[in-house]
């Protein structure tokens, strides 16, 4: 596994705080997982001002009226996904990165894509401290995909929609799975995983949550 190269200790420390009580102690059990959100500098993705609460067990604002995700729900999602070192993986909704930088340490290549132009900018950026070299950072409505890097062993949806994008179905490889926050109202919606087979797709409902809003073409209209 790559390493990203800025660390500091007292940050390291409250880390594996987060690694062993936030997800180990629930049901995060794939190692590959927890050594990755283990290695990521959590604190460098949040906003200077809430650095110190970087390793909480929530949710954080970043701007935009965006959040980055609980630490567990990062680790749940990038668990669903069931990953492999070659896969390639695409992230709708980058947000500050942190959950790109999470899946670039488990996975060959991350494409990921945000629709706000300063949230992708300041990623880009945050990508480049924490010296994670495998993702590519996309400004666009990803409701639609990324045909160009099409198809994808992994896809992830860090924003609820009514529904899964058939852009997104189509550009999941076979043996693909797909992860996203889906619901018939805004803010609260199911955590499905579809997977793709040769004869078609399985959809399996994992568990409520409640996301921001997937706002695009194939999502909710603005
Ligand atoms: N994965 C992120 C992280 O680690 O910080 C958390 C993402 S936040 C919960 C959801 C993000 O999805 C927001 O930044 C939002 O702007 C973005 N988003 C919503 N609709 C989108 C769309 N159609 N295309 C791309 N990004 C979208």
């Amino acid at each position: 596994m790559r390493t990203p190269r800025r660390d500091d200790p007292d940050y390291q420390a409250a880390r594996q705080r987060m690694v062993e009580h936030q997800l180990a102690a629930r049901d995060i059990t794939d190692q590959r997982v927890l050594a990755a959100m283990a290695a990521v500098p959590r604190e460098l993705f949040v906003p200077d001002s809430l650095r110190h609460q970087a390793y909480t067990d929530g949710p954080l604002p970043i701007g935009e009226g965006q959040t980055i995700s609980q630490p567990y729900i990062v680790a749940f999602m990038a668990q669903a996904l069931d990953l492999a070192p070659q896969d390639r993986v695409l992230e709708v909704g980058t947000g500050s990165g942190y959950g790109a930088a999470v899946l670039a340490l488990m996975a060959a290549e991350v494409i990921t894509i945000e629709r706000h132009r300063t949230l992708a900018e300041r990623a880009r950026a945050t990508l480049r401290e924490a010296g994670i070299e495998n993702v590519t950072v996309i400004t666009g409505d990803g409701s639609r995909g990324y045909s160009e890097k099409a198809p994808y062993d992994g896809i992830i949806v860090t924003a609820g929609g009514p529904r899964i994008p058939d852009s997104l179905r189509k550009q999941l490889a076979s043996g693909g799975r797909l992860v996203m926050p889906v619901g018939s109202s805004r803010t609260l919606q199911t955590l499905v995983r579809l997977r793709r087979t040769e004869s078609g797709f399985q959809e399996e409902p994992l568990v409520a949550v409640r996301f921001v809003p997937l706002v695009g073409k194939e999502g909710w209209g603005d």
